[in-house]
């Protein structure tokens, strides 16, 4: 049997349509394997280096890390105290001009257990699962501010608890200043 012209032309037809199949599938698992090696060595090794502007008031409050102490901003009209450094009281909203430094003790208000595993955006490295994370309110300040407590399981912790800042020796004017809270009192 003698092939026609159309037949010629559908084997051709095939034959360009495996070839296209097969270089598209070398193309996408380059691709994918690219990708995978990509992700392995950003997400687990590298932190995401960004930097934007704090403002004049969280600059205060940043600057005032640095020198290991915790600064508030205390309202001349109504006499709240506000953690950390703002502009405006959210109590009777005047403008804040009064910047007060707190003692760094205070009492736990509330808190949570962190087991779920996550790359910490600040190192770029996993941070150790569990770990614990409060809200605290300082003596002298009128709400609340949270971060990482001293303590692994939330059975160790309930509200009330004292505690202190413990800041980190080397310090660079950035929140990781703060290395954690640490809780004054163990529970029974
Ligand atoms: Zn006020």
């Amino acid at each position: 049997m003698i092939p026609t012209q159309r037949d010629i032309q559908a084997f051709f037809q095939i034959w360009r349509n495996r070839l296209l199949f097969k270089l598209l599938t070398i193309r996408r698992l380059r691709r994918r394997k690219k990708l995978k090696r990509h992700f392995q060595g950003s997400f687990s090794h590298e932190a995401f280096p960004y930097r934007y502007s704090a403002g004049r008031y969280t600059t205060l409050f940043l600057a005032g890390l640095k020198e290991g102490k915790l600064l508030a901003s205390r309202c001349a009209n109504c006499k709240t105290t506000l953690v950390h450094c703002r502009q405006i009281c959210g109590n009777c909203f005047r403008a804040m001009s009064e910047i007060v430094e707190l003692l760094g003790t205070g009492q736990l208000i509330s808190y949570t257990q962190v087991s779920f595993p996550f790359v910490d955006p600040f190192t770029g490295q996993n941070r150790p699962v569990p770990y614990c994370y409060g809200m605290i309110l300082l003596d002298g300040a009128d709400n609340a501010f949270q971060g990482l407590l001293n303590v692994r399981y939330h059975h160790h912790l309930k509200n009330g608890l004292p505690l202190r800042v413990v800041f980190h020796k080397k310090r660079k004017g950035h929140i990781g200043d703060i290395k954690y809270f640490k809780i004054l009192k163990t529970i029974q």
